[in-house]
């Protein structure tokens, strides 16, 4: 059995039914069940007023109840909105407000919670598949709304260029918030295939992943680089322990050369894909086929080259994506949109503020950011966010984070400063600071210290310089 996306049902009813659909950690569901409970869960959405076009807020962790609704609102033609139960409630209640929801599909409960009594929200534009909301530089995360063309799009170009064969397995880590995910829900449906869901405990344990792995014959890994580097920690993460495993499929940060070169050692024979792409552009954009000669150099791994139906170019050294897989738009940001956003040859265009460049034969490089946005375990985050967390603390003080990283320039942590007017420490009011951001923004977005400068450095624009508080940082540690 699989799922047309298209017919926004499932198909090839006879072919192995029982075979498994999703594992989870509170239960697994064969084909037939995940059938059986996403048509009950179409049922009861549909008694609640929700039908095409109207956002569904799944909230979860992991739960085969998660999947479910994905699904259901796949059938349903109704945008569903992941919100992983990592996000703090502030997080949840601002992307409720923002949609004007009045239902939330809580996974762990399986249950819908009634949010008020009005009529179901319709989304403006119409046919969105998904809305996933990414860290936003003013504070409040903005919705990225994705249309159903392109995740056809991101379907048909997984079936034609992945080669991820019949009914893949795929280890499903990155959560439902990070489209990231999207590749393991969209391939698994599409394919029929199963998809392995690692809560955050066992993600965090080498071992128990590499043992899920080889208990349910898991085929393709997806996930960012950082997670795999993770893995190398367990000696017996290689071929001849995990011999089912046929892909290694990246996406959502810098693939970095040593790593891949590891892995080709210890999987000699596990074709490794690095796809580069931002959210705004469903996923993925560009894909590569790691080669020897792709291992054989010390610079930047390539991004490789822009799907088929797209086109991926340089602009004042700036990635430009077009295609319709880019994004109808940022939900109610018409300002972000007019930045961000153009049209090229009739099609959507997104300018990514990544900094790149091309080889005479195509070949795409991705340099890392023009702004602060940045990606901290695979997280991607805006350091404004942050920043504007830090200045809610008691006091409203003005506040900065700054990135530090590590000398292959990925960032290890976050470092807050709040400005006190004097350098002698933190005020006693500010003494339970990562409580208090932590209800506010989700826990990778903490900084691991805060501390107390006598003013914010400004450049001369009067922007906060981050650079002159990482020199304060580094003075303070010599
Ligand atoms: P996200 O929207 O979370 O997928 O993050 C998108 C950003 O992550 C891109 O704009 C890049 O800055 C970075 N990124 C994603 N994939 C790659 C890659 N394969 N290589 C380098 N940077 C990447």
């Amino acid at each position: 059995m699989r799922f047309d996306f298209s017919a926004g049902d499932f198909t090839d009813l006879d072919t192995l039914p029982n075979a498994p659909a999703a594992i989870a950690r509170d239960g697994c569901l064969s084909w037939s069940e995940l059938r059986a409970h996403a048509s009950a869960w179409c049922d009861e959405a549909r008694a609640l007023g929700i039908g095409p076009d109207t956002p569904v807020v799944i909230r979860g962790h992991k739960e085969a109840a998660f999947f479910v609704a994905l699904t259901g609102c796949l059938m349903l033609r109704a945008p569903f909105v992941p919100v992983d139960a990592v996000y703090p409630q502030h997080r949840l209640q601002s992307i409720l407000d923002i949609l004007g929801a009045h239902v939330l599909y809580d996974a762990a409960q399986a249950a819908f919670q009634p949010l008020h009594g009005g009529p179901a929200p319709v989304m403006q534009e119409k046919s969105l598949c998904y809305i996933m909301f990414t860290s936003g530089t003013t504070g409040q995360p903005k919705g990225v709304q994705i249309g159903r063309e392109s995740v056809q799009g991101l379907i048909d170009w997984m079936h034609l260029d992945f080669n991820l064969g019949t009914r893949p397995v795929f280890l499903n880590h990155t959560v439902f918030s990070f489209d990231v995910s999207l590749y393991d829900v969209f391939g698994t449906l599409s394919l029929g295939g199963s998809i392995v869901m690692l809560d955050r405990d066992t993600a965090a344990a080498p071992l128990k992943v590499a043992a899920l792995m080889l208990e349910h014959q898991v085929s393709t890994w997806v996930s960012t680089p950082s997670f795999a580097q993770q893995q190398l920690l367990n000696a017996a993460f290689n071929q001849s322990a995990l011999p089912a495993l046929r892909t290694f499929l990246f996406c959502g940060e810098p693939l970095p050369v040593p790593l891949a070169r590891t892995l080709r050692k210890r999987f000699p024979d596990v074709p490794i894909l690095n796809t580069y792409g931002p959210t705004e552009a469903t996923v993925a954009t560009t894909l590569l086929r790691v080669a020897p000669e792709h291992l054989a150099q010390d610079a930047v791994m390539p991004i490789g080259r822009a799907k088929r139906d797209s086109a991926v170019y340089c602009d004042a050294g700036e990635l430009c994506i077009a295609g319709p897989h880019v994004m109808r738009g940022y939900l109610n940001r018409p300002d972000l949109n007019a930045s961000r956003m153009f049209l090229r040859n009739g099609e959507r265009g997104f300018r990514t503020g990544d900094l790149g460049t091309q080889t005479p034969d195509g070949m795409l490089f991705c340099h890392g950011r023009m702004d602060d946005q940045i990606k901290l375990h695979g997280f991607r985050l805006e350091l404004l966010e942050v920043d504007a967390a830090l200045a809610s603390l008691p006091g409203h003080r003005a506040a900065a984070a700054i990135a530090l990283r590590r000398a292959d320039g990925a960032v290890a942590r976050l470092v807050g400063f709040v400005e006190t007017g004097r350098a002698d420490g933190l005020p006693a009011e500010l003494a339970g600071w990562k409580e208090m951001l932590a209800s506010r923004i989700p826990h990778y977005m903490l900084p691991s210290e805060l501390l107390a400068c006598e003013r914010l450095p400004v450049s001369v624009n009067y922007k906060v310089d981050r650079a002159q508080l990482l020199a304060l940082y580094q003075s303070l540690n010599a």
